[in-house]
């Protein structure tokens, strides 16, 4: 403020990190960006923020910020700059040729949870209408996927199901695979402040998180599963809830359908899910795991709070699956304060998939196989639709490794160093002969790429992001788009280039669109988000206001349904060469791969990734702290700085990917989510030994 001068104006706006969605007033001089003060009324956040949103938006004017399209005939050539018209016209001539010479199914897109729901939305419009199939998906497929399957199979829909403030009326506080402390901060305000006033906390993490020991919060009962045993820990905490008569059999006879609990029942009460029998492989202790089911069946309102922790593992929908299971057998839904809460990574992964970015389900969690459905959006997009389910992006990177899929147009993701095992994904790329590429830099999946889109920051932008509480909120234009379009404007270029002739004025007119053609969306619109501040979806007639806590006298399924999870162990094993097992996470000041938070000034708190280390461990491989360390694993290895902590368990050791100096997904593997093919980043068996460095 003192270089620049005090701001003469301030504009509100939704933060463009993380699935919080805090609330901030964008203070401007003129065009300038003075600063982001966190806004007092923020649903979300209350006048708190973290130091990325308060601080990490100066990558919007970076040096690096790409403002013209660029194309290139090949990925050995130097780009060469064009204007916006012949970009557009040379991506929708590639895309027309590899379609007329490779077939229909031959292209697809991936849709960004950066971008607002508006844009997204376009991007699975452009792929169903333009494209003519159904070859879209989410970056939401390597994170929150399993969330989607799970809650939708048990309750009816793919969300959270309580509002933040709920979190005020719970008594126990189950957090399981999540680090909120870093990964979503101004939440874990709340949650530590409502455990300073009594709650008590369940922490189911291979790591000791700092929540775990935050100050004034009364003995957390930590379980440190070994990676990968998430399902055996749940089962065995719904073996002692069942065997020792805690289930809440009013509510399940009233709400779950009693048949199928039934068999969960007698499924988790068999003697091999005891505590003692499945120790071997949790490696938790049976009279811990004992008292930290009966605490959460007994103890008040309980409420479960989940990250990739849970999702990302070869049983990730199972995981979730059990996580609904255990809180319908002890009555923990439909009133504040319980439920089964996915604590969402990005600022906009919940709205992202709630607009259609997955290849089997148009928006609001539909199968494009239903044909009313298809019928509903054909008369109004004008187009016939596919009614066969696309291709998911690891099928999609397995299709161009195998020549059948030549084009991937991906709006804002770098899925070279965000997707596992970076050598199969750059194999792909690499066997494809059309990659566009719409970001704001030019990233690491940018070097595979024969067209480069400039994309736009959240503050050169209008629409909506979803947070992890299903809160729709307004993202305002605080500075005109860098490079002259807002993204929603370059997919409509593009889709009109392929001769669509899309003719939206203001994002305003594609929510219009999005609440004809989605019931969860139905009452929603900018104008009543101007009058409201932001709504959490369902909201339609029945709603007319937005619904904070879901399923309240019903499940949206109807009944709620139990689901056995018998746990299978992955297919991931250590052994002698890789004795390990490494689990992958996030850091306070930095945010997934880094593309923003690398470019502003909060790489001082972080400027590599580390590898922590248990000080037995180390002191076995002859490590110190600052050493350098080599992880090998089957599929990779790289080379980190080693940070000595008993955060970790003996046997585990733990990176986040935030750099791709270090690309930490060169070791994660292949192995993915049975379901929705979400990848097992949280398990990996790896090797660690001394390193003279990179
Ligand atoms: Fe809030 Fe998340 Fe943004 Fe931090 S990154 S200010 S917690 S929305």
């Amino acid at each position: 403020v003192k270089e620049l001068g005090m701001p003469d104006r301030a504009i509100v706006t939704t933060c463009g990190y993380c699935g919080v969605g805090c609330t901030f007033r964008a203070e401007m001089q003129g065009e300038q960006l003075v600063r982001m003060v966190p806004w007092k009324d923020g649903k979300a956040n209350r006048g708190h923020s973290c130091v990325k949103g308060r601080f990490a938006w100066g990558y919007a004017n970076h040096k690096e910020r790409i403002l013209n399209p660029m194309i290139r005939a090949s990925i050995d050539e130097p780009w060469r700059e064009v204007s916006w018209g012949e970009a557009f016209a040379h991506a929708a001539s590639e895309l027309k040729r590899i379609q007329a010479t490779y077939g229909r199914l031959s292209i697809g897109g991936i849709t960004s949870s950066r971008c607002t729901n508006e844009e997204t939305f376009l991007v699975q419009k452009l792929v169903r209408a333009g494209f003519q199939n159904n070859n879209v998906d989410t970056c939401a497929r390597v994170c929150h996927s399993p969330t989607g399957y799970g809650l939708k199979t048990t309750l009816g829909t793919s969300a959270g199901t309580q509002d933040f403030d709920s979190v005020e009326q719970c008594d126990v506080m189950m957090v399981i695979g999540a680090n909120p402390t870093d990964g979503h901060p101004v939440f874990a305000s709340r949650m530590k402040q409502r455990l300073r006033q009594g709650a008590k906390l369940i922490v189911i993490d291979p790591r000791r998180i700092d929540l775990v020991r935050a100050p004034h919060v009364e003995a957390a009962h930590h379980l440190p599963l070994r990676p990968g045993t998430n399902v055996a820990v749940l089962t065995a905490m719904a073996h002692v809830v069942i065997t020792e008569g805690l289930a809440d059999e009013a509510f399940v006879r009233a709400r779950c359908d009693w048949d199928a609990y039934c068999d969960w029942a007698a499924f988790v009460a068999d003697a091999r899910h005891s505590p003692e029998a499945l120790a071997p492989v949790t490696l938790v202790d049976p009279p811990a795991l004992r008292a930290a089911a009966r605490l959460y069946a007994t103890g008040g309102n309980a409420a479960i709070y989940y990250g990739l922790g849970v999702t990302e593992h070869s049983q990730g929908s199972s995981a979730v699956i059990a996580l609904a299971n255990l809180a319908m057998a002890t009555g923990n839904f439909g009133r504040p304060g319980v439920g089964v809460n996915p604590l969402r990574g990005q600022n906009n992964v919940q709205g992202s998939c709630d607009m259609g970015s997955f290849p089997h389900e148009l928006s609001g969690y539909r199968h494009i196989a239903d044909p009313a459905l298809r019928a509903l959006f054909e008369a109004d997009w004008g187009v016939p639709l596919d009614p066969e389910p696309g291709l998911r992006i690891p099928n999609m990177l397995d299709a161009a490794v195998d020549g059948a899929f030549k084009a991937l147009y991906v709006q804002g993701e770098d899925i070279l160093q965000s997707d596992p095992n970076t050598k199969h994904v750059a194999a792909g790329l690499a066997a494809m002969e059309c990659v566009i590429v719409h970001d704001l830099f030019l990233n690491e999946t940018a070097n595979y790429a024969h067209i480069f889109l400039p994309g736009s920051t959240f503050l050169e932008k209008d629409g909506t992001f979803v947070n992890a509480e299903r809160r729709i909120q307004p993202v305002r234009k605080v500075m005109a788009p860098l490079n002259g379009f807002e993204d929603w404007q370059v997919t409509q270029g593009l889709a009109n280039a392929l001769g669509l002739g899309w003719t939206y004025t203001h994002p305003s007119e594609i929510m219009d669109e999005i609440a004809r053609l989605t019931p969860t969306f139905a009452g929603v619109s900018f104008a009543k988000l101007d009058e409201l501040g932001s709504i959490q979806w369902p909201c339609n007639d029945a709603a007319p206001e937005g619904t904070p806590v879901m399923h309240v006298d019903s499940f949206v399924r109807g009944k709620g349904r139990f689901v056995v999870t018998e746990y299978i162990p992955t297919d991931e094993k250590t052994g002698p060469r890789y004795p390990m097992l490494l689990t992958t996470g996030r850091i306070l000041s930095q945010y997934n791969v880094g593309a923003q938070t690398r470019r502003t000034a909060n790489t001082v708190w972080h400027p590599e990734d580390l590898l922590e280390i248990h000080p037995h461990d180390a002191e076995q491989h002859g490590l110190k702290e600052g050493d350098w360390a080599k992880l090998a694993s089957r599929s990779g290895e790289t080379t980190l700085r080693v940070t000595v902590t008993d955060r970790v368990a003996p046997g585990v050791v733990y990176t986040t990917f935030h750099h791709p100096a270090t690309q930490a997904n060169v070791v994660t593997t292949e192995y993915s989510d049975w379901a929705t093919s979400c990848p097992e980043y949280k398990v990996t068996a790896v090797q660690v030994s001394p390193s003279n460095g990179p």
